[in-house]
């Protein structure tokens, strides 16, 4: 691998929400590969750029963020978080909703609905289907061509100030306004934060959700900490952001999606909100962890360390027993957790995967075969590492059949655990 300096010299870091010096580590990964840049086995031996993984929470607004080191041109298309296909479950997530807004706020035919990073209409499609009007807004032409076609108007643009005032401008402002898993995504937080009051009604709703960083911290969730997944998010920091720009909180529900994400309800301050009591409860929890202050993140590197060590230990073990270890999932997290932890093709035989377009390619990184699932009934492993621990009862029931055999399921995350 080759190290590729930093884009920006080398200057201290500033944060991203406020602009003070970042001089607080939260968890240095590494030098790594982008985790979403897996390799044809063609360019095996070609040299691979590595970029600095280093979160850092800012002392004056506790604003948890990775540096942007990557050249602009290699992030370009992935500044939204795009999914070539939705699980069923994220699309029954996105049906209930669509019911539970439009019976909320009782949006009907004279509403309009608009989604930041609508993709191919995935969620606006349930409002479409019950007569509320909609606006996508998606700069992948692909996906925004499929929206279309679904009868999802799609505007090609990234958000922000600029876009914002040009749909305001034509009289188009949102009666509801969603954001699913795009705010840590976006490279200038306060651009992207500013342009919602604009393009909301005076009385409009915004609904953003992101994982919250309670569970980050709790769970150890470090392997969701990759390059181009830019702020890790507590409501404490996100509401110094929204307040900044105009926009009140006024409600707060905790979801049980990616390992546990928030969905805040905000609204402009003029149109004065009634706020739930959800917002101060949610913001206790975060006080009583010590999300408030600086030095309660102190610690979390010393956990990401004991993760590395226990997996390593459990992997040289199970090698000096001669025992084969695979694993099962070809995702972004589980590329943070290898190469964190510097587990190459040497120590894991291959990962199966049954995304198609995965199959047949190395991670970044660890080169790890990438492999059909079938493959586990053809060369029997005897540890089966599950990667995205997200979906552990899932990948465990589709697998009983390796179980069955005497094959043992491992996770990493929150701790080693061997079933
Ligand atoms: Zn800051």
């Amino acid at each position: 691998m080759t190290a590729v300096p930093a884009v920006s010299g080398h200057h201290a870091p500033t944060c991203q929400g406020c602009g003070a010096a970042l001089v607080r580590t939260l968890v240095d990964l590494g030098e790594q590969p982008l985790a979403n840049s897996y390799v044809p086995p063609e360019r095996a031996a070609d040299p691979e750029p590595v970029y600095p993984l280093h979160a850092r929470v800012c002392d004056r607004c506790l604003l948890v963020q990775v540096d942007n080191v990557t050249p602009p041109e290699t992030i370009f298309g992935q500044h939204y978080a795009y999914y070539s296909s939705f699980s069923e479950s994220w699309l029954a997530h996105c049906r209930r909703y669509a019911e539970t807004m439009r019976e909320r706020f009782g949006l009907n035919a004279d509403s309009l609905v608009v989604e930041i990073a609508s993709n191919d209409g995935y969620m606006l499609q349930y409002f479409v289907a019950a007569g509320i009007p909609v606006l996508g807004i998606e700069p992948a032409g692909g996906v925004a061509d499929a929206a279309e076609a679904r009868g999802v108007p799609t505007v090609r643009e990234f958000f922000g100030r600029e876009t914002a005032a040009k749909l305001a401008g034509e009289g188009r402002q949102a009666d509801l306004l969603a954001a699913k898993n795009v705010l840590a995504h976006v490279p200038d937080i306060n651009d992207f934060v500013a342009g919602i009051p604009i393009l909301l009604k005076p009385e409009g709703v915004f609904t953003v959700e992101f994982p919250h960083l309670l569970n980050l911290i709790r769970e150890n969730q470090f392997d969701t900490i990759y390059h181009e997944h830019f702020t890790y998010l507590s409501l404490l920091a996100v509401e110094k952001i929204f307040t900044r720009h105009g926009l009140t909180i006024f409600d707060v529900e905790q979801l049980p999606t990616h390992g546990g994400s928030l969905r805040v309800f905000a609204a402009r301050r003029d149109s004065e909100p009634k706020v739930s009591g959800n917002v101060a409860k949610v913001l206790d929890m975060e006080k009583a962890a010590q999300l408030d202050r600086p030095e309660g993140y102190a610690g979390f590197d010393a956990k990401v360390r004991r993760v590395r060590s226990d997996l390593l230990d459990f992997i040289a073990s199970a090698r000096a027993e001669r025992k084969r270890v695979a694993a099962y999932g070809a995702a972004a997290k589980g590329n943070t957790l290898l190469n964190y932890c510097g587990i190459t093709h040497n120590q894991i035989d291959y990962v199966v995967d049954r995304n198609p377009a995965k199959q047949h390619t190395l991670l970044p990184g660890s080169h790890i075969a990438v492999r059909d699932p079938a493959a586990l009934d053809e060369a029997h492993p005897d540890y089966l590492l599950i990667l995205p621990w997200n979906i552990r009862d899932e990948v465990v029931a589709q697998n009983a059949a390796f179980r069955d055999r005497g094959g043992k399921f491992v996770t990493a995350i929150p701790q080693l655990a061997i079933f």
